[in-house]
C-alpha cells in the first residue's frame, strides 16, 4: 500500500503552520479506555499535506502525461536560457561601458514575470502549445522561478544551508517526468478509484482514495493542486490537500520517551525497546548488484558515438529502478509505522539533534545511515507530534547523551564506540550503551519544560553554523551543567515550537 499523508514540504506560504489553539493543561492523566483520541468539537488544526496514490495509466493516458512533462521541461528550458542571455548580454554591455539605464532591460525572475516571457514567445517556440494544458508550462515555469530565488537568495546569504547552485537546463532523459495541475477539474470521483484531471481526464487509480474522498465529503479537506509524476517506474498522483484535522492528544500525555538513533538497532527506546534496523538495502543488496551487472552488460547509451541505448539496456535499467524505489518504500513504511506508534503513545519524546548530512560525508557510515533514514524519522516525528498534540524536544547537538551516566549524572570524558555497555566508576551503573543515552534523553524532557521560555532556535538548517562554535566545549562540560536552555532545542517547523513547548506539561 502506498498512501501516505505528508506535510507539503515545497509550498511557499504554507510551510509548517500548524495553528492550535488548546489552552495548556497540566498532568493529564492516562485516557479512560474507550475514550477517543479524536476530540470533535474543538477548533481543528489546519495542515498542509499530501495525498499520494499510485496510478494504473493507459498507454494513452502515459503519452499525454508524458507530452505535458515535455512542454514542462520546454517551458523551463527557454525560459532560462532567455534569462541566461539576457544577463550574459547585460554583463558584455557594462564590460563595454553601457550606462546602467540604456542597458537591456532586466528580465524579471518571479513567476509572472517569467510566464509573460514565456506567453509572449510560445507561439514561436512551440507552435503546438496548444495541444497541453497551460498548467504544464506553468510547472516549467514556477520550477525555474523557484530555482532562481533559491539560487539568489543563497548567494547573498539570505537562505541558510548549503550553497544553491544556479538553475541547470532539464534533460529529457534523466529529469523525472512530472507535471502539476492547480486549477480546472481536479477532483477524486465517486466510486473512489479514479481521479479526474483538466486535459488528462478520467484516471484510474491502482488503490482506493476513500481516505482523501472522506475527508473531501466531510468538508475537512479542499484540494490545493494535483502533481502527477513518475518514480520508480510506476506513475503516482499526489494531491496537496489542505486539511482540518481533529484536535488530538497522545495515548498518554504525560508521558515521555527518549529516542537514541544508531545503527545496530534502528532506534532504542528509554522504555528499554529496541526497535531493530531492518537493514532494506543491505538485505537486497545481492539483487541490486545483479540487476547492475546485468544492465552494464547490455548496450547503453553513449553521448560520444551518438548511441541509443537498447532496448533490453532500458529494461534493465528499468528493474534497477523498481527495486531501488521497493526499498524506499520499505524503508518508508517502517519508518511511518515507528513514528506513527510514537507520537501516537506518548506526550513527549525526546531525540538527539544529529548532524545527519555531517554523517553522511563519512564514507563507511554513509550507506548505513543513508539506509536508516535518520533525518526523515526526525521530520516524521516533528510533524506527527505536532498533529497528535504531543511535542518533540530535540536534544543540543553536543548533549554528552552517550557519555553520560543515567543513574548518577557523571560524565565521562571518553567513550570508545566500540564499548557496547556503559560502566559508570561513580555509581557503578552497567547498562546497555544505547539505552542508557535513551533515558538519558528521556530526562531532558523535564529540562525543556523548564526552559520553555529560554533560547529557541527556529531554524534546523541554520543550526549547523551555530553549534560549530561551541563543539570542542561540550566534551569538558561537567555533570549538570548541560543547561536547559541547551537542551530544549526546538523541532525544526517554525512557528510551533512556541506553542508546543509550553503545551504538554
Ligand atoms: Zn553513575
Amino acid at each position: 500500500m502506498d498512501y501516505r499523508a505528508e506535510p507539503w514540504r515545497d509550498l511557499g506560504g504554507y510551510r509548517g503552520r500548524f495553528v492550535a489553539l488548546r489552552p495548556p493543561r497540566c498532568g493529564e492523566p492516562r485516557r479512560p479506555h474507550g475514550q477517543s483520541r479524536h476530540r470533535r468539537g474543538c477548533s481543528g488544526v489546519k495542515t498542509v499535506q499530501a495525498y499520494r496514490f499510485a496510478l494504473d495509466l493507459t498507454p494513452t493516458q502515459e503519452r499525454a502525461v508524458l507530452a505535458h512533462a515535455g512542454a514542462a521541461r520546454v517551458a523551463h528550458n527557454w525560459t532560462l536560457a532567455r534569462v541566461k542571455a539576457v544577463m550574459d548580454q547585460r554583463a558584455a554591455e557594462r564590460s563595454y561601458g553601457v550606462a546602467d539605464a540604456d542597458l537591456t532591460p532586466a528580465l524579471g525572475w518571479s513567476l509572472p514575470a517569467l510566464r509573460k516571457a514565456w506567453n509572449e514567445a510560445k507561439s514561436q517556440v512551440a507552435p503546438w502549445w496548444g495541444e497541453c494544458s497551460k498548467e504544464a508550462f506553468n510547472t516549467g515555469l514556477d520550477a525555474l522561478a523557484r530555482a532562481l530565488k533559491n539560487w539568489s537568495d543563497s548567494r547573498c546569504g539570505k537562505r541558510a544551508g548549503r550553497p544553491v547552485g544556479f538553475p541547470r537546463f532539464k534533460s529529457r532523459r534523466r529529469s523525472t517526468p512530472s507535471v502539476r495541475f492547480t486549477t480546472g477539474t481536479i477532483r477524486v470521483e465517486p466510486d473512489r478509484k479514479h481521479v479526474v484531471l483538466p486535459r488528462l481526464g478520467r484516471l484510474k487509480l491502482h488503490e482506493s482514495a476513500r481516505k482523501l474522498a472522506r475527508r473531501l465529503d466531510a468538508g475537512t479537506a479542499r484540494i490545493l493542486s494535483a502533481t502527477v509524476r513518475r518514480d520508480g517506474g510506476r506513475w503516482h498522483v499526489a494531491f496537496c490537500v489542505k486539511v482540518e484535522r481533529a484536535e488530538r492528544s497522545p495515548g498518554r500525555p504525560a508521558a515521555e520517551v527518549g529516542v537514541d538513533l544508531g545503527i545496530k538497532h534502528l532506534a532504542v527506546l528509554s522504555t528499554g525497546e529496541p526497535v531493530p534496523n531492518p537493514r532494506h538495502l543491505d538485505t537486497s543488496a545481492r539483487r541490486m548488484r545483479r540487476l547492475a551487472q546485468r544492465m552494464s552488460r547490455r548496450i547503453g547509451p553513449d553521448r560520444r558515438t551518438g548511441r541509443r541505448p537498447s532496448k533490453r539496456w532500458e529494461a534493465a535499467r528499468g528493474q534497477v529502478a523498481r527495486a531501488h524505489a521497493r526499498v524506499a518504500n520499505l524503508r518508508r513504511d517502517g519508518l511511518h509505522k515507528l513514528t506513527t506508534r510514537l507520537a501516537g503513545e506518548y506526550g513527549t519524546i525526546v531525540v538527539e539533534d544529529l548532524n545527519v548530512a555531517g554523517m553522511l560525508r563519512n564514507r563507511r557510515l554513509a550507506r548505513r545511515i543513508a539506509d536508516a533514514g535518520f533525518a526523515e524519522l526526525r521530520r516524521q516525528l516533528a510533524y506527527k507530534t505536532a498533529w497528535n498534540g504531543g511535542r518533540l524536544v530535540v536534544a543540543d547537538r553536543w548533549y554528552p547523551s552517550s557519555k553520560t551516566c543515567s543513574g548518577c549524572g557523571a560524565v565521562k570524558a571518553k567513550l570508545a564506540l566500540v564499548e557496547r555497555t556503559y560502566n559508570c566508576p561513580t555509581c557503578g551503573l552497567t547498562l546497555d550503551r544505547d539505552l542508557n543515552a535513551a533515558r538519558n534523553l528521556a530526562a531532558l524532557a523535564h529540562k525543556a519544560t523548564d526552559a520553555r521560555s529560554g533560547r529557541e532556535s527556529s531554524n534546523g538548517r541554520g543550526a549547523d553554523r551555530k553549534t560549530r562554535l561551541s563543539g570542542p566545549v561540550a566534551v569538558k562540560r561537567q555533570p549538570g551543567t548541560a543547561s536547559a536552555g541547551q537542551a530544549g532545542t526546538v523541532p525544526p517547523q517554525g512557528g510551533t515550537s512556541n506553542h508546543r513547548l509550553t503545551k504538554v506539561h
